[in-house]
């Protein structure tokens, strides 16, 4: 069985240990393991390397296209895990891209990261649109879902899929985070929120952006928003550590 992974500056498979940097794991210490693949495609995405392949359709604010034999790498599950493993953290991020896409291998790929460090943590980033099968459900301590709104430039029909937010808003283990731009955004939180029976408490508000003083601003814009509605302000650390780079 393998896996599909994104690739780091130098070309190695995206497996690495950092801070996390948004969400409710804030500041812990972290492995991460980057897939590669979305079905979704934002126009902010700061992960397009996953999926803005050369000749495909997709728009990005970046302009930017990458070449997937360049961008992506396939590794066996065993492989996969050992990397990961060497690492150690107190837990293990499956993001992307999306990594539900991958879901039919992921519940092995944890199994093997559970054989090698069975105390930790296993974590999902997922934007929400696929629906979580049980298996993986089972084996997955916090979904952290990112529904994406009308500004990413998907379209709702596509980003939002009734089945799958219903399926992650049940898991106690889930929470929301929504990237916004404006109030307007934040707004359209709360509205999924309630549409799907998730409270405050578990929807965080990510201001978008890729350098520090956009996020600033944003934060400091949406706040009172965010204080109004109950929710979260999540922030971006690893942007004010490292910068929007890959691999941290
Ligand atoms: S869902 Fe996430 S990985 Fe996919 S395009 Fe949007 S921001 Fe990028």
């Amino acid at each position: 069985m393998h896996v599909v992974l994104a690739r780091d500056d130098a070309g190695a498979p995206e497996i690495f240990r950092s801070i996390q940097g948004e969400g409710p794991k804030a500041g812990l210490s972290r492995t991460f393991i980057r897939l590669s693949g979305c079905n979704l495609h934002c126009v902010w995405c700061d992960t397009a390397y996953t999926w803005n392949w050369r000749d495909t359709p997709f728009e990005h604010e970046s302009g930017k296209k990458f070449e997937r034999d360049a961008e992506a790498i396939k590794l066996t599950i065993e492989e996969t895990a050992a990397r990961a493993a060497v690492l150690s953290s107190e837990g293990f991020v499956i993001t992307g891209g999306e990594p539900l896409m991958q879901r039919g291998v992921l519940p092995a790929l944890i199994d093997a990261l559970k054989a090698a460090s069975p105390s930790s943590m296993i974590e999902f980033e997922t934007n929400g649109s696929i629906v979580p099968p049980q298996d993986l459900i089972a084996r997955t301590d916090l979904f952290v879902v990112s529904p994406k709104l009308a500004h990413s430039g998907n379209a709702a029909t596509v980003a939002l899929k009734r089945d799958a937010l219903s399926a992650f808003a049940a898991l106690p283990g889930a929470v929301f985070k929504f990237v916004a731009r404006t109030e307007d955004d934040v707004l359209m939180a709360s509205a999924i929120a309630k549409q799907y029976g998730v409270d405050a408490g578990r929807v965080y508000i990510m201001p978008e952006g890729t350098d520090v003083e956009t996020l600033a601003a944003r934060a400091a814009a949406l706040a009172p928003a965010i204080e109004a509605q109950g929710f979260h302000l999540a922030e971006r650390l690893h942007i004010a550590m490292f910068g929007a780079k890959r691999g941290v």
